[in-house]
């Protein structure tokens, strides 16, 4: 199967989901799990062919299964016919290790693909109690619906995220990260931001621009547009103030709360600040495809490549507990020709997102394992890069030395 064709897969598997009971049936009939087991068995990640990995979304009506055959994991069709191979997303070998304070880094970090850190550190969002809250959006909500995953969803704390990226960086030549949050009251400020940020200058020095660690603080501006400077200041490596939407209408019908705390037009400026200090690569705004009319969100694409900021062009997925619980992505051919459109912007307004120097030295994300949207797998192929992962690997004696101690401990 082709890369490009991957890709499509991809798509598909973020916007209609994927089928997991015969993959069930298949671990107790064949492989002895007793039922329960099987029924709590949540992966969270797949990985295919030619370095494509997707979040796994559960739906039973999904068009693609998981099977076991033959002792392999396979993508089936309803069908039945065998699509492709892929495998689970295994944790990083230094997954169990514990944090100065013992708390287990599965509990603080979820580790996308092979190389991205990704800390949701606050699940609080302020949005929430104004009834301001992103119309898409679960965060806060979700710890009522996972309560078995309270203690992941607990504040985790600037040392906590520090020494994870301490020990990651033994394993990786450059670990990267990515940061996020919910919205603080607006008397908090940076809400923490500037603690973690104080950590991580303190374990990691940096020099300028150079040696800062890659950490993508995905955030929301605050009132005072001169903290974009302070952050960077402080040594942050990348900053996203994400739009969600760009159309000014869907902007504040979807977007209250940022659109009554912090405003459009501060939202818009913090950016174009940010890209000051920041420089072009290392200033980010989400957009979420599928929300608004395909002609608005490209102009958002527009918008921000010619500032020198990077969408993160994201399909929509209607989350449980958000409002819009129940609702449906666009079709699969919407979401594949909207995704193309935005990456041919990209790529002829910031030619330097489609060299292998940019994911090499710059990005503070893996392309390969940005496991919820497939924007960045689409300007990679279209723009015929092949160093996956940016030739990020782990340290292997590392990581046999680590293999070996769980040996041991098991
Ligand atoms: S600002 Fe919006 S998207 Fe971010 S956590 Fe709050 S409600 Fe969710």
């Amino acid at each position: 199967m082709e890369r490009t064709e991957l890709i499509k897969l991809k798509c598909d598997l973020l916007i209609n989901g994927l089928r997991l009971a015969e993959l069930r049936t298949d671990l107790t009939k064949e492989h002895g799990w007793d039922s329960e087991r099987a029924k709590r068995f949540q992966p969270a990640e797949l990985k295919m062919p030619k370095e494509v990995c997707v979040q796994i979304r559960e739906n039973s009506e999904a068009n693609f299964r998981l099977r076991i055959m033959e002792n392999s994991l396979v993508v089936q069709d309803k069908a039945g016919n065998i699509i492709c191979t892929s495998d689970f997303v295994n944790l990083p070998p230094f997954g169990l290790e514990k944090t100065s304070d013992g708390t287990l880094f599965k509990d603080i970090v979820v580790y996308n693909g092979s190389c991205n850190l990704n800390f949701t550190w606050n699940y609080f969002c302020d949005y929430f109690r104004t009834k301001t809250a992103c119309r898409f959006c679960n965060l806060t909500p979700a710890q009522d619906f996972y309560p078995e995953e309270n203690i992941t969803n607990s504040y985790k704390n600037a040392v906590q995220i520090a020494d994870v990226i301490e020990i990651a960086k033994k394993y990786h030549t450059d670990p990267k990260a990515i940061l996020t949050r919910g919205t603080p009251h607006e008397k908090h400020g940076l809400g923490g931001t500037v603690q973690i940020l104080e950590e991580l200058a303190k374990r990691f020095p940096f020099n300028g621009d150079n040696g800062r660690t890659k950490v993508l603080f995905t955030i929301s501006p605050s009132k005072d547009i001169n903290d974009v400077k302070l952050m960077y200041e402080l040594g942050m490596h990348s900053v996203s103030f994400n739009f969600e939407v760009f159309d000014r209408g869907y902007w504040k019908a979807i977007v209250p709360g940022k659109d009554k705390h912090i405003g459009r037009d501060l939202w818009e400026a913090s950016l174009i600040e940010a890209v000051k200090y920041f420089g072009e690569g290392r200033v980010f705004s989400a957009m979420i495809a599928g929300l608004e009319p395909r002609h608005t969100l490209l102009q958002g694409v527009e918008w921000c490549t010619e500032r020198g900021i990077i969408p993160i062009v994201v399909p929509f997925s209607p989350e449980t507990g958000s409002e819009f619980e129940g609702f449906r992505p666009p079709t699969h051919k919407w979401m594949t020709d909207t995704m193309r459109m935005s990456a041919d912007i990209i790529l002829k307004k910031m030619s330097l997102i489609g060299t292998e120097d940019y994911w090499l030295k710059e990005a503070p994300i893996c392309a390969e394992c940005f496991t919820g949207g497939f924007i960045y797998d689409i300007i990679k192929e279209n723009a015929s890069l092949v160093n996956y992962h940016s030739g990020h690997k782990m340290n292997k004696t590392q990581v046999l030395s680590a293999a070996k101690d769980l040996i041991n401990l098991n």
